[in-house]
């Protein structure tokens, strides 16, 4: 810690809202891929625009490897730079998890979410798994007494909005999703409150098809088993001759995107959604693609879209409650990582208070 950081450098005494910010937190930190420690490091310092957010909740996409430890941040402001308006020491917030340059070829043409020099909390710059963490102050966004293991959940259903908006689903369209994590379960509901008359989840069985059933956030729900995949997927494409309107991707499955394409009305939509490895390829059919006018895109994540994501909280549209069902010390990580590991939670949260 420097000796210009005023406010910072002030804690260990109590702020006026009582908040005390000491100098030293505790943070999980991979030194390389598959190595971490829970160390004990500086708090960081903030410039004029920035936020210290006190992280109480941290979410992390478990169901993802490899890991990118804390994107999904919620927590308390515990102290604001001098120009910070939107936000005051004391308010809950969530944290958008990516920063755009404003500057390069992307950025200056409106599409910040393409920024070559993205900046990304928990990616490329320390974001999660500690005590405290910098954010500016332009990507926190009040949440009010939102539950924290709800909050977490604000900037995967950020980003389910994106894919909303890239999808542009027609009115009283068929949309089929296949898989149904914790980002298909945000994604599913918001396909329902935009334009699907009828929604379809097709995923494997277990604890998040059974958690999707129970929340009730499709019209129909089918299992894609291990042992006999094709029968199902067989079974799914005669049930619905002329296919749906939009199938959107979300298992991150190379060769359920194959598949997907299959599934696709004449005139539909493909959305590739899920996460796949950097170096898969797959095979499709152009001329499939040409003879029906096939559209494929695709969602990358968010960015601005948490104010929208609120709105359908506020308003008890979107249901986060139910999603989180863990929650793990961050000296739990290691058994933290298994259990997501063998599939026995839906998503899991760190805590620290
Ligand atoms: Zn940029």
């Amino acid at each position: 810690m420097t000796e210009h950081n005023g406010d910072i450098d002030a804690a260990s005494r109590q702020n006026k809202h009582g908040l005390d910010v000491p100098k030293k937190m505790k943070a999980l930190q991979y030194s390389e891929a598959e190595k971490f420690a829970v160390v004990e490091i500086d708090v960081p310092e903030i410039g004029d625009d920035d936020v210290l957010d006190l992280h109480y909740h941290k979410g992390e996409f478990l169901a993802r490897f490899p890991l990118i430890p804390g994107h999904e941040a919620t927590g308390t402001i515990a102290a604001t730079g001098r120009n910070v308006k939107n936000v005051a020491i004391g308010d809950r917030v969530a944290a958008d998890a990516l920063q755009a340059c404003l500057s390069c070829f992307h950025c200056t043409r409106r599409k910040p979410l393409l920024c070559d020099s993205l900046l990304g909390f928990g990616g490329n710059v320390p974001g999660g798994f500690a005590e405290y963490c910098r954010y500016p102050a332009r990507l926190v966004h009040p949440i009010g007494d939102l539950p924290d293991l709800e909050a977490v959940l604000v900037e995967p259903a950020a980003c389910a909005a994106h894919g909303i908006e890239r999808m542009q689903i027609e009115v009283g369209s068929r949309v089929l999703l296949f898989g149904c994590g914790p980002t298909g379960m945000l994604l599913a509901q918001l396909i329902r409150l935009n334009g699907a008359a009828h929604l379809t989840i097709a995923s494997k069985g277990g604890p998040k098809l059974d958690l999707a059933k129970e929340l009730g956030i499709a019209d129909s729900f089918i299992t894609i088993s291990d042992h006999q995949p094709q029968v199902e997927m067989a079974a799914l494409a005669s049930a619905n001759p002329y296919g749906f309107d939009v199938v959107v991707e979300a298992t991150g499955a190379p060769t359920v995107l194959e598949q997907s394409i299959e599934f696709v009305r004449k005139g539909g939509k493909l959305v590739v959604y899920g996460v796949y490895d950097e170096g898969v390829k797959i095979a499709w059919s152009p001329f499939r693609i040409w003879e029906n006018e096939i559209t494929v895109l695709a969602s990358f994540c968010s960015m601005g879209h948490m104010p929208h994501v609120l709105e359908y909280v506020k308003s008890g549209k979107l249901k986060l409650g139910g999603i989180v069902s863990k929650t793990y010390r961050v000296e739990e990580w290691a058994e933290c990582l298994e259990v997501v590991r063998r599939q026995e939670v839906v998503k899991a949260a760190i805590v620290f208070d």
